[in-house]
């Protein structure tokens, strides 16, 4: 198992990349095993920028292959918002119920053929400081008219993919489907190489 620190302190995404690393023969230490504290501010207005910056910031604490994810929903009928901004829509302090019934409100009058959306996903592996990796993900789909469904996070309860929102799905449903789970296999195609010669080293 080749160890790698998860540059995030979202609990849900923790468990979503142990998910899909683990069976791709990764042990995934969440910061606080890797006993390092950093909250880097998320200046970039690009997912892929603020993945570089939270991967970045904590494999230089630590010096372990580190993985950051910075991900989010764009709306169509929103010219793309709350995109990078997705943990912060609507102000800091709100729940994700919150959020959510923020996001129905901003769309009450948005009819059914606008309702269109992705979620995006931007993953920044730093395997050591000269080989660094960057994929991304994506998963279409539209914004429901209300929560459903138990499971997830975020805003998993009102994007609505195939006729079930994100949160009726099982772990694996979504991790088959999902912006995360896609950004991570295209990170197992270009990590190949670099795990094989690690493994005739
Ligand atoms: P960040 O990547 O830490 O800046 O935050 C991403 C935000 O996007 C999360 O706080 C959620 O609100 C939202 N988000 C990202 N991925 C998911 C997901 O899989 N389901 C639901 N919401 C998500």
């Amino acid at each position: 198992m080749i160890r790698m620190v998860a540059a995030t302190n979202n609990s849900h995404k923790l468990e979503e990349l142990r998910r899909i690393l683990t069976p791709m023969g990764f042990e995934v230490l969440s910061l606080s095993e890797a006993g390092v504290d950093v909250h880097p501010d998320e200046t970039a207005e690009t997912f892929t920028g603020n993945a570089q910056i939270k991967a970045q910031a904590v494999f230089e604490r630590c010096g372990l292959p580190t993985i950051a994810d910075d991900s989010g929903l764009c709306v169509e009928a929103l010219d793309g918002r709350p995109g990078v901004h997705s943990a912060r829509y609507g102000g800091e302090g709100l729940s994700d119920a919150q959020r959510v019934a923020r996001l129905l409100e901003e769309m009450r009058e948005t009819p059914k053929d606008r309702r269109g959306a992705k979620f995006v996903c931007a993953v920044c592996c730093f395997l050591d400081r000269n080989t660094v990796l960057e994929c991304v993900g994506e998963c279409e789909g539209t914004v429901g008219y209300e929560p459903v469904g138990e499971g997830g996070f975020g805003y998993d309860p009102v994007f609505m993919v195939g006729g079930r929102s994100y949160s009726q799905l099982s772990g694996e449903e979504k991790d088959a489907l999902s912006h995360r789970g896609r950004a991570l296999n295209n990170l197992r195609d270009i990590l190949a190489p670099y795990l094989a010669r690690k493994a005739m080293a």
